[in-house]
């Protein structure tokens, strides 16, 4: 069948663990607190990927356990309630606790879902506390979000009204603006996961369309049906053309006129477009190569190659939703090496084999390959950029076009002197 080539491949990865999605979590829901059950290397992690952003007192920690042999077990139960009771003692504020297994293998014995029920138990709903893992044995960087959401799913009260439910965090001026296009096309009742405050969970029932903002939200998206919605099928809202298809699905759902919603976008996709413009004078017909990390990088290669004129070498990614992702898939050109999985070994061959223009990679990697010569383009800072919806497009297009023009101005400089610098692309 034509399409994209679809390939699969294991072996040592190199992505960052789940825990890192407290970093946007925590900012868009500020009245919850992520209680990070770790080690200290998962105080570490935490610490240098947010702590930079942290300017009033912090909404993340981690209680760590040392190691216990199993009949320490109790004890250490024991000592998570303690710490998690002191710090609601010290915070009256927070209004959602969670608690976020990782991967040690002492965290793996304590039963952490147990854990929340006896705290439910005893705060009586003053504070509701939810677990979820964010073991990097589990889950990749984004599948964090995925469990912090689908932990949440049970506890939406049940509603019967017709609504919109953008399920996915999204930068709050990015979520007004769409908000307000949405009103325009005649939707008006639009709710968000996550909420902007904890505790003003959505409603969700049969009335309830759903439309996904992220595409790693696959768990969350299987609980939300179970719970009775429609879960809409449509390209990911990731430049002025995937974002313009994922508004008209709504608006087919919610049977508003084709003719309206033409005149609402139209004038956005032809600011897009000139917005795209210089950009793509710089992108087009580069060669890009996207590593597996984010589960982004079907939508920004659909966006890379058919609004901004890119080849694609390879299109890794760590899963492969086949249904969630059909619309991204069917976009693609024929062909296409769609890679699920990692084999970082022979992935880094592949890139160093086929010399692409640029690399789409985790932080880890993107040092070592500008060190040989080859342009780099962090993959989680596309999770904290504001790059959703059709006016976001100039935007997205700038991240990719950046570390190009960047390293066109310092080509010169870098060979002379043979070394390279720690680059903050
Ligand atoms: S959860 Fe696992 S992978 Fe993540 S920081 Fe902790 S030890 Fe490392």
């Amino acid at each position: 069948m034509a399409g994209p080539t679809l390939l699969k491949e294991s072996g040592p990865r190199e992505v960052f663990c789940g825990l890192t999605s407290i970093v946007w979590l925590h900012r868009r829901m500020p009245d919850a607190f992520f209680l990070v059950v770790g080690s200290r290397t998962c105080a570490h992690l935490i610490q240098s990927a947010a702590g930079v952003m942290i300017f009033a007192e912090p909404r993340f920690g981690t209680a760590i356990l040392n190691e216990r042999d199993l009949a320490g077990l109790a004890d250490a139960q024991e000592e998570l309630d303690r710490v998690a009771r002191e710090l609601l003692q010290r915070r009256p504020e927070i209004k959602t606790l969670f608690l976020v297994g990782s991967c040690p293998s002492e965290v793996i014995k304590l039963d952490l879902a147990r854990a929340a029920e006896r705290l439910n138990e005893e705060l009586q709903g003053q504070v509701r506390v939810v677990n979820y893992s964010g073991s990097g044995i589990e889950t990749t960087f984004t599948q964090g979000e995925d469990g912090a959401l689908a932990a949440l799913v049970p506890m939406l009260p049940s509603s019967d009204e017709r609504q919109l439910l953008l399920v996915g965090t999204l930068a709050d001026a990015v979520e007004d603006r769409l908000v307000n296009l949405f009103d325009r096309l005649g939707i008006h009742c639009v709710r968000s996961l996550p909420p902007r405050q904890s505790t003003d969970l959505p409603a969700l029932g049969p009335g309830t369309t759903v439309l996904l903002t992220q595409p790693y939200l696959t768990e969350t998206a299987r609980l939300l049906k179970d719970r009775g919605a429609k879960i809409l099928k449509a390209p990911f809202p990731l430049g002025a053309e995937g974002s313009r298809a994922w508004m008209a699905a709504a608006a087919d759902d919610f049977q508003v006129p084709s003719d309206t919603v033409a005149d609402v976008l139209a004038p956005l996709m032809e600011r897009a477009s000139k917005a795209l413009e210089p950009h793509r004078k710089v992108l087009a017909g580069k060669r890009i190569f996207l590593l597996p990390e984010s589960q982004l990088e079907l939508p920004l290669a659909r966006f890379l190659q058919r609004e901004c004129g890119m080849e694609l070498v390879e299109v890794g990614t760590p899963y492969l939703n086949r249904e969630q992702m059909s619309e991204e898939l069917a976009l693609l050109p024929v062909g296409t090496a769609v890679m699920e999985g990692q084999h970082v070994e022979q992935q880094l061959d592949r890139v160093r084999s086929s010399q692409p223009d640029l690399v789409v990679c985790g932080m880890g990697l993107a040092n070592p390959l500008e060190a040989e010569g080859i342009t780099t383009k962090w993959s989680i800072e596309l999770v904290f950029s504001p790059i959703h919806g059709i006016d976001q497009a100039g935007d997205l297009a700038e991240l990719f076009s950046r570390p190009l023009r960047r390293r066109q101005l310092i080509q010169p400089a870098l060979h002379p002197a043979g070394s390279v610098h720690p680059i903050h692309n």
